[in-house]
């Protein structure tokens, strides 16, 4: 598969997604560079440190529910690093203010970098595909205690629907009994 791409466009957005678990290459920088963070490291880790109990907060509210309300797949496997998961995040265009604060709060805060500068459309939504500034070269988190909620929470296992897990990542989705009673096989 073709991952040296430099542009992520409409038309190869969903083979890039679909396929990049299994890759063992990085994928090009964007062609203009990683844009410089103009806002201060002191004051991106001041807010960081800020959110981290909102952030842990969250994380667990999210680990209670789910043994209150038992999901139909579970996670199991181990991370292999390949940091794929980290050059390929995918953020959801919203309009208006809302667009311009995520847009900040994604790149000034979070560490991420736009790979697009237009959105693609990926599972018939507008998204904007990043890289992380903090991803290291052996593919560990730069950033681990402060990392965001959404790299604490992948892969995504949700409650509904189907589970968010890149192919080769080295985690997979295994059914539970819940899955087994939705199907009506218990
Ligand atoms: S903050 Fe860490 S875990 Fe999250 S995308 Fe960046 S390198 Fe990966």
């Amino acid at each position: 598969m073709e991952t040296k791409l430099k542009l992520i466009r409409d038309d190869n957005v969903n083979l890039i997604l679909e396929n990049v678990g299994s890759e063992t290459k990085p994928p090009l920088e964007p062609e203009q560079g990683i844009p410089k963070q103009w806002l201060p490291k002191f004051f991106r880790k001041m807010v960081q440190v800020i959110c981290l109990p909102l952030v842990l907060l969250d994380f667990y509210a999210q680990k209670v529910a789910r043994l209150i309300v038992r999901p139909p797949f579970k996670r199991v496997g181990q991370c292999k690093r390949r940091g794929n998961c980290c050059h390929y995040v995918v953020m959801k265009k919203s309009k208006g203010l809302m667009g311009v604060l995520e847009k900040f709060w994604a790149t000034q805060i979070n560490g991420f970098y736009f790979r697009n500068e237009k959105p693609v459309t990926y599972q018939e939504k507008q998204v904007y595909v990043m890289g992380c500034r903090y991803l290291q070269k052996d593919g560990s988190c730069g950033n681990y205690k402060l990392r965001p909620m959404i790299c604490r929470q992948w892969p995504v296992i949700a409650h509904f629907g189907w589970p968010n897990i890149l192919k080769g990542c080295g985690y997979e989705a295994k059914k539970t009994k819940v899955y087994y009673k939705m199907q009506g096989k218990s």
